[in-house]
């Protein structure tokens, strides 16, 4: 049995263009100076390019099998570790804080698969200053959403709530093998703090936003209703107290940053 074939199940769509590598590592704006964090190096396409870009790389990688491909680049370069592990298991912060020592920056194609969950773990890290990760485009378009995008929704908020995040380059699914059903985008994701001092809950802040946009067709009340024992009456009536705007018919999609903010700090006042 082939054991290097691509496994899907690890979501192996390894990039095959040198143009769109380069285009990524100038991108990221990388120095010499960087610590830089790689999940899923695979068979080391973008991995040959960091070890160079880079103070130091260090990779997660969850197929083992994959190490008749890095072991030689670990040969080579003295800069360069892999460590093979589910990044979703690891204690990031406890890797960093004792083996890197130093904040670091994360570049990665990561599997579409667990593209959320790894975006709100390097959000959680203390240690990831910034990451610039190639992920479905579709998965970028709601990321960078305004309230006045149709992609607008739960993750472009609570992302938006802790960094700023633009889009870098367009990659058609052509560049990869094997092709994949979808096009992808390079994002850029740098933390900010400007709303965490604003926030008094933060926990309920992301509950009300998750809740908000549980159902896209339904309307803010109902949406929220959920989360109370109030009934829809006097829920309209507690939303128009936080602020008069609010009315039975009200939309998620309506709400703004600030918006919800307000909703948030108001809820339990
Ligand atoms: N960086 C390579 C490239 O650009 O060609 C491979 C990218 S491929 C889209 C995703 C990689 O993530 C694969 O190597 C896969 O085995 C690895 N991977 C999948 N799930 C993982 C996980 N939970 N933890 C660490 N690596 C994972």
């Amino acid at each position: 049995m082939d054991t290097n074939r691509p496994k899907k199940k690890f979501g192996q769509n390894f990039l095959q263009s040198d143009s769109i590598l380069k285009k990524i590592i100038t991108e990221s704006g990388v120095t010499l100076e960087d610590d830089i964090i790689e999940i899923g190096p695979g068979r080391g396409a973008l991995t040959k390019y960091l070890v160079k870009a880079g103070k130091s790389l260090t990779a997660f990688e969850i197929d083992t099998s994959l190490d008749s491909y890095l072991r030689p680049l670990e040969g080579l370069n003295s800069n360069f570790k892999v460590i093979y592990s589910d990044i979703l298991e690891i204690d990031l912060d406890d890797y960093i804080e004792k083996e890197i020592k130093c904040p670091v920056k994360v570049i990665a194609n990561i599997p579409y698969y667990i593209t959320s969950p790894i975006i709100f773990k390097l959000l959680e890290s203390k240690w990831v200053s910034e990451a610039t990760l190639l992920i479905q485009k579709e998965v970028a378009d709601r990321l960078v959403a305004d309230e006045k995008s149709g992609d607008y929704g739960a993750l472009s908020i609570i992302i938006n709530y802790q960094a700023d995040v633009k889009k870098l380059i367009q990659v058609k699914r052509t560049a990869f093998y094997p092709v994949p059903n979808v096009d992808s985008t390079v994002i850029q994701i740098k933390k900010h703090r400007r709303y965490q001092d604003q926030i008094k809950d933060e926990k309920l802040f992301k509950e009300l936003v998750k809740a908000a946009f549980t159902q896209k067709r339904k309307t803010l009340v109902n949406n929220l209703i959920g989360l109370t024992d109030l009934s829809k009456e006097a829920l309209i009536e507690k939303l128009q107290k936080i602020n008069p705007k609010y009315h039975a018919f009200t939309r998620a999609e309506g709400l703004s940053m600030d918006d919800f903010i307000e909703l948030a700090n108001g809820w339990n006042a």
